[in-house]
């Protein structure tokens, strides 16, 4: 049996979103196994800054590529680039994604007959802004980047980063959570689509973890945590936050030949916040 993730090295893999914090923890993960990687972000001054990095850290093959996951033709000058200088993609993981405050309703529930703050106040173009980037953003990448996997004799595979919101939508975030739940539902269609092209589709739904773009809904300025934060410490049977590098091994497993036969699946690196009733 092959017990180690040996087969991951000088796999081109591409990481959408990869100067992001939890993209970086990913990057890093590849790195050590060996693997070429492209880190993809409309951030380019960090995914270079990060790939330079990995370069000298771990002598792999590294490149930072500056690409908006919601525009084809940037995905597509994205792919040339990679292409010419690490060669045809074999890995994806669409890691770009996240939350923004103009798509949040400022109360958990509608306990007055306030509009404001409410989901009748919800800013539409907030709405789309997040619901595209996490949805269209894993679509689009897996479209343009996947052609690659295509009748290989090597098998491609996609990781799609999914969240707890796709289990049981959060208060305050509807955009976010319903575009999480349909990353559930496009990665067991894409799964079974490409099925047939050895192409394995998955995704790895994270707890929580405390990121940029979440820090103001869970901390205090002081640092302390907000009502909200406190409830997610306490709905988390480890009784913490994760720390970027616990997604570190699931992303390595379901990208690796150590899950040949795997595919279709979410799972959850979440310190047991699914599986615990609240009670
Ligand atoms: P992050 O904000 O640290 O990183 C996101 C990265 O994506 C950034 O580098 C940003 O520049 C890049 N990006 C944003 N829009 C882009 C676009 N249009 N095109 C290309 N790149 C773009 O976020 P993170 O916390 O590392 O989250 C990574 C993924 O994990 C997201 O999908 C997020 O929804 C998911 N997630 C995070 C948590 C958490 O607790 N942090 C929990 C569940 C799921």
């Amino acid at each position: 049996m092959n017990n180690t993730f040996a087969d991951l090295k000088n796999k081109v893999t591409v990481i959408t979103g990869g100067a992001g914090v939890l993209g970086n923890s990913i990057c890093n993960a590849f790195a050590s196994c060996g693997s070429k990687l492209a880190i993809v972000d409309l951030n380019l001054e960090n995914a270079e800054k990060l790939a330079n990095q990995l370069v000298s850290d771990y002598n792999i093959e590294a490149i930072g590529v500056s690409a908006n996951v919601l525009n084809k033709e940037s995905l597509k000058e994205a792919k040339t680039k990679i292409n010419n200088q690490l060669g045809a993609i074999e890995i994806l993981v669409n890691g770009a994604g996240g939350n923004h405050p103009k798509a949040t309703t400022s109360v958990e529930q509608m306990v007055s007959d306030e509009i404001e703050g409410s989901f009748f106040d919800l800013d539409i173009e907030g709405f789309d802004f997040v619901f595209d980037l996490n949805f269209k953003g894993t679509l689009l990448p897996s479209m343009i980047f996947g052609k690659d996997m295509i009748g290989k004799e090597n098998k491609g595979v996609i990781l799609n980063i999914s969240s707890m919101n796709a289990f049981k939508p959060l208060t305050k975030i509807p955009a976010y959570s319903a575009a999480k739940s349909s990353i559930n539902n496009f990665t067991e269609w894409l799964a079974t689509h490409l099925a047939p092209q050895n192409i394995r589709v998955n995704s790895l739904a994270p707890g929580f973890f405390i990121t940029d773009q979440n820090r103001f809904l869970v901390t205090n300025q002081d640092g302390s945590f907000t009502e909200r934060g406190q409830k997610i410490v306490n709905g988390t049977p480890m009784n913490k936050f994760g720390k970027p590098d616990d997604i570190q091994g699931t992303s390595l497993y379901l990208c690796s030949d150590i899950s040949s036969f795997v595919t279709g699946i979410c799972i959850p690196v979440d310190g047991g916040y699914n599986c615990f009733s609240g009670v």
